[in-house]
């Protein structure tokens, strides 16, 4: 059961060589075993879970069997789950418990998918290391020294580990791809709108978008199955016909023009990942494709539009954590105003102040104009620069992320250095194109990450060249040497 793909699990249960309650109590023991050193999960229900599990079994008897269903899937805990606390990695909502599903739970829900347990992640999704979550950290199983990325840390760790055979993320600015890169599997990005963001807890609502996290890009595109179509509930929810993603992983990519950004290539990126990545190339140039030199000249743009965009829409989303609805309360105050002071400085954390701060600053009266209305003009010359791009390649490749994992610690006092993290990716939210990150090679036993970006609603062609190359290579395949 530890390694196989999710066609594969799915095909056992189909022949009954195994029922989803055992599948589910194998990867339950699992996390037993092997959270206690990653602090991968933030929320582990046994009873949940396996109750969950009986339903899908008795679905599979009654031949009512999907893809996903009776597989144990872990879940972000950014996503409300009725029934289930869901933090977001607070302190605010640590006792918050979800009245309701989100989109993304409700669709598992229905086809019989069995929900792991609630991962752990960088607070309210802020960061790229999963030091900032009030769970404390997640550890990345490469090296238990190293931090496993962020803010998806939780997920990422127990994708890596196989504590699940899969798990969701949400990337706001890289909080999928970047842990996928940090912890060696396949992570996907969709393009904006495409999953439903009801019920998933606003960070900056118009960049964040939900994804899978899995070992292949096939086993993404699966997910990516369940995961999609149009939400009424959620009124940035595109209404498109509903695609196979699966059906077309196996086509030829002959021909398929390659663009590589010359600034994805500049100042920044390590030296050993800049070579890993230019293998993973050759190798696309032998299975046929063609690699095409072009420019996205206001890249170097993005981390410092994101840090303007990102903090205004999460310090207005972030104004619902009063005290008085739901969510932690502090226990004495005077008045009213001190009842909200008291709880918004208790229930933070520095990550999420700081963004509180600069958020409310951008958009106070008299800098508007000069910051945030600037952010969103330069997010507009991004959007045109892919746009231009696509004029002559198919998709974009890179580097996922400047370095492979470091040390836990290292970066936690230098805020912009931990920012510069998310230098490969952001643009992508910024454009709102789909993207995705997948295993291409290795430093000092430590993983790294290419990535693949698409044009508007071409995540087929991203997960088609990123399935051909995993068909290819076995970088995927590999896992952490002390979780078997
Ligand atoms: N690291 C980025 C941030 O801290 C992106 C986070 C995310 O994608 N959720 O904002």
């Amino acid at each position: 059961m530890l390694n196989l793909s999710l066609k594969k699990l799915s095909q056992a249960l189909e022949k009954k060589e195994f029922t989803s309650v055992e599948l589910t109590q194998f990867f339950l023991n699992r996390v037993k075993k092997l959270n206690p050193s990653l602090n991968a999960f933030i929320t582990v229900d046994e009873a949940k879970s396996m109750a969950m599990a009986e339903k899908s079994d008795q679905l599979i008897q009654a031949g009512k069997k999907t893809m996903l269903t009776g597989i144990p899937i872990a879940q972000k805990d950014i996503f409300c789950s009725e029934g289930w606390k869901t933090t977001c990695g607070s302190k605010m909502l640590e006792n918050f418990i979800s009245p309701y599903d989100s989109t993304v739970i409700h669709k598992f829900n229905d086809i019989g998918a069995v929900n792991l347990g609630k991962t752990n992640m960088d607070e309210f999704a802020m960061g790229s290391s999963n030091e900032t979550s009030y769970f404390g950290p997640v550890r990345n199983p490469w090296d238990l020294n190293c931090v496993p990325g962020g803010s998806s840390g939780g997920s990422a760790a127990a994708v890596a580990a196989r504590l699940a055979p899969a798990a969701t993320g949400t990337d706001t600015g890289g909080s999928i791809r970047q842990p996928a890169s940090l912890c060696g599997f396949t992570g996907l990005k969709p393009t904006y709108g495409l999953v439903s963001r009801y019920g998933m807890i606003a960070f900056a609502s118009s960049l964040d978008q939900a994804g899978p996290m899995a070992i292949s890009a096939e086993d993404c595109a699966l997910m990516l199955d369940v995961m999609t179509g149009h939400d009424e509930k959620d009124s940035t929810s595109l209404d498109r016909k509903k695609e196979n993603y699966s059906n077309f992983l196996d086509k030829k990519i002959d021909g398929l023009r390659i663009g590589i950004p010359k600034e994805f290539f500049e100042d920044g990126l390590n030296s050993d990942v800049q070579k890993v990545i230019q293998e993973a190339l050759r190798q696309y140039e032998k299975l046929g494709a063609k690699i095409i030199d072009i420019s996205l000249p206001n890249n170097h743009l993005a981390i410092p539009a994101y840090y303007v965009i990102a903090p205004a829409e999460a310090s207005s989303n972030l104004s619902r954590y009063d005290g008085v609805r739901y969510g932690y309360r502090t226990k004495e105050y005077d008045d009213l105003m001190d009842m909200y002071f008291k709880t918004r400085q208790e229930g933070f954390g520095d990550e999420v102040k700081r963004r509180i701060l600069i958020g409310t600053y951008v958009l106070s009266a008299g800098y508007f104009d000069a910051y945030y209305l600037k952010a969103q003009k330069i997010r507009r010359l991004i959007s045109n620069d892919f746009k231009l791009a696509y004029e002559k390649c198919d998709i974009i490749m890179g580097p996922s992320a400047p370095s492979v994992a470091f040390k836990s610690g290292e970066k936690q006092e230098d805020p912009l250095a931990m920012y510069m993290q998310d230098i490969f990716t952001i643009s992508t939210n910024l454009a709102g194109l789909p993207a995705m990150s997948i295993p291409a090679g290795f430093i000092n036993e430590l993983p790294v990450g290419l990535q693949l970006i698409g044009n508007h609603f071409e995540e087929t062609k991203i997960l088609n060249a990123a399935h051909i190359y995993q068909k290819n290579t076995d970088w995927h395949l590999k896992s952490p040497k002390g979780i078997d």
